[in-house]
């Protein structure tokens, strides 16, 4: 199989001491669409830091499209495109000439460049702004002007560390599904978050990093059949003052207006509800109060 990164057993300890990356190891398959989740400080920015050769590493072995980046960085990088944590762009530079130049760093000629920058520009719906001064853009518009530059070259590649925090829904929707879109037609996409949530709406691979760690480097669909349990809060019409003992639920009753169920599998709701109404129990709203990340890693930490 064509392997778009490896990574052996990579460690970094910075230079007070501290030991970011205990040893890891990755694969990410040509053209799958792979997330790095943990929680803040777990590493995930150290590690794309050295697949970029923006961070050394202490020890171990990265291979970018076979591309060692200790022998071949330049060809490792130049499958790359990152899109980094923090803007990193000149903000006094207008929009359009922040993508040209960056084609120009990687050898793109002028007139394909300024046919690209349009291209994305358009795409990720900054076509409008392409003049203006990357200052004046609001967070969400700086953002997708990151994704828009780690395109420019054509990396076979994109990595993107946190590519939505702290953007809005709508921005947010838009990004994933650029992404979609771009790994449809055969770009490896890689991204680190802290949202199971995103990982599982975009991703068919993922690996967990915590403290340095990764605790789990499965398919979308094995991780999530770990997670089994799920839990609900509904909100009753009328006072209840003990919960009542029914079958695949346990019921907590929270205050007399709230009642907490939590079922094995979603799909046992259904019937829970149904008991419930036997029960007389009538609820005006139900919400989906599960922490799936927070249990998720619980159970691979019990797991270890
Ligand atoms: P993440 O991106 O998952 O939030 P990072 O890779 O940024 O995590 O950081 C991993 C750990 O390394 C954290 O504990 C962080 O404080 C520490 N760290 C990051 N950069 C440095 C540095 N330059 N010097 C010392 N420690 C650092
Ligand atoms: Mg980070």
């Amino acid at each position: 199989m064509d392997l778009a990164l490896e990574i052996r057993n990579l460690q970094k300890v910075y230079a007070n001491g501290h030991v970011a990356l205990k040893g890891i190891n990755l694969s990410v398959n040509h053209g799958d669409f792979f997330a790095l989740l943990g929680p803040n400080g777990a590493g995930k920015s150290t590690t794309i830091g050295i697949i970029t050769s923006l961070i050394n590493k202490t020890a171990g072995k990265v291979q970018v499209h076979g591309f060692d980046t200790d022998t071949h960085p330049g060809h490792a990088k130049s499958c790359i495109g990152l899109v980094s944590q923090e803007f990193s762009f000149n903000s006094f530079e207008p929009v359009i000439e922040i993508l040209i130049n960056q084609a120009g760093y990687y050898g793109v000629p002028r007139e394909t460049a300024c046919r690209r920058a349009e291209e994305q520009l358009r795409q990720l719906g900054l076509w409008e702004k392409r003049s203006q001064e990357a200052r004046n853009l609001s967070g969400g518009m700086k953002r997708r002007l990151m994704i828009a530059r780690a395109m420019l070259h054509h990396p076979r590649l994109l990595i993107l560390d946190e590519p939505t925090a702290g953007v809005d829904i709508e921005i947010r929707r838009m990004i994933w599904d650029y992404l979609i879109t771009l790994n449809r037609r055969g770009t490896t996409v890689i991204l680190t978050t802290h949202y199971l949530e995103e990982a599982e709406r975009l991703c068919r691979s993922i690996a967990i990093i915590s403290d340095g760690e990764i605790v789990a480097d499965t398919n979308m669909r094995n991780l999530l059949e770990k997670i089994e349990s799920d839990s609900f809060t509904l909100y009753l019409d009328s006072p209840l003052h003990e919960a009542p003992v029914i079958a695949n639920a346990q019921l907590n009753l929270i205050d007399t207006h709230t009642l907490e169920v939590i079922v094995k599998r979603s799909s046992d709701l259904v019937k829970v509800l149904a008991d419930l109404h036997r029960h007389e129990i009538q609820f005006n709203g139900i919400r989906n109060t599960s922490n799936r990340l927070e249990e998720l890693f619980l159970r691979l930490v019990m797991d270890k």
